[in-house]
């Protein structure tokens, strides 16, 4: 994983540093060496994680896509690799039961898979506004996905229309690159706003617009769009400890 959590923190991977899994809260030791990129591993070498991959290097381009608020968040009980204001992108590289597939399209509902597929033996026809593919030795797992794939091509992905589940494999999509997948997944639904502190998803009623008032007492610019969470452990922050040292400009809630 790329975070661990350092005194309340979410930091990278340093040489010889210790932190804490984000999901179990066990000890987890940086990994910098010279093949993989610079990572954070558990200890008791098994991930709390059982849909955890390794960290390739593939995995890491395709996390750095994305605001680092988004990457490794803690879902009940998993770690989505991304989690977008669009729902989770799940990254695999390697095979997967269907069993795993069904699994985890029911625990994230909103989800999309990204599948690393430079391995796969696709052979291609531009079509102009599709494409259409054959797929020898097809990884049979997929054609139980419900959710969204994407192949990843190395230089652009397909969105698969259709996956014929049945032999000599074949299938349907368009060609997307790299930015626009990123756009499309950027970008809040319609009535939702992004909270400014955690990227996160909101209506946009939730989202508490900062004025002069947090501007003076919160250290904030006018016209910030928070969430209540982000707000309040803000607002926490300029908070002083000592009740004497409350003046007009102390961060009290107004309502
Ligand atoms: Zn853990
Ligand atoms: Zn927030």
């Amino acid at each position: 994983m790329q975070f661990a959590n350092v005194d309340g923190r979410r930091v990278e991977a340093r040489p010889g540093s210790q932190g804490q899994c984000p999901l179990c809260d066990r000890e987890v030791l940086s990994r910098c060496g010279e093949i993989n990129a610079w990572h954070w591993a558990h200890k008791q070498r098994r991930d709390c994680d059982s849909w955890a991959e390794g960290e390739s290097a593939w995995h890491r381009a395709w996390k750095e896509r994305f605001p680092r608020q988004w990457r490794e968040l803690v879902v009940g009980s998993h770690r989505a690799d991304i989690k977008s204001p669009r729902g989770v992108i799940e990254l695999q590289a390697s095979s997967i039961s269907t069993s795993e597939v069904a699994d985890r399209e029911a625990f994230y509902g909103e989800m999309v898979w990204v599948l690393n597929a430079q391995d796969f033996d696709l052979t291609i026809r531009d079509r102009g506004s599709y494409v259409t593919f054959r797929w020898k030795h097809p990884r049979k797992t997929w054609w139980i996905a419900e959710k969204q794939l994407y192949f990843d091509l190395g230089e652009q992905l397909i969105k698969i229309n259709r996956i014929y589940d049945n032999l000599p494999c074949g299938g349907s999509g368009s060609f997307l690159g790299y930015d626009k997948f990123v756009a499309s997944f950027s970008q809040p639904k319609p009535g939702h706003k992004l909270c400014d502190q955690c990227w996160m998803p909101f209506a946009s009623r939730q989202l508490i617009e900062t004025s002069m008032h947090e501007y003076y007492t919160m250290d904030l610019d006018p016209g910030t769009a928070m969430c209540p969470d982000c707000y309040e452990s803000h607002r926490e922050g300029f908070i002083p400890d000592d009740p004497s040292l409350f003046d007009c400009y102390t961060p009290v809630t107004i309502y």
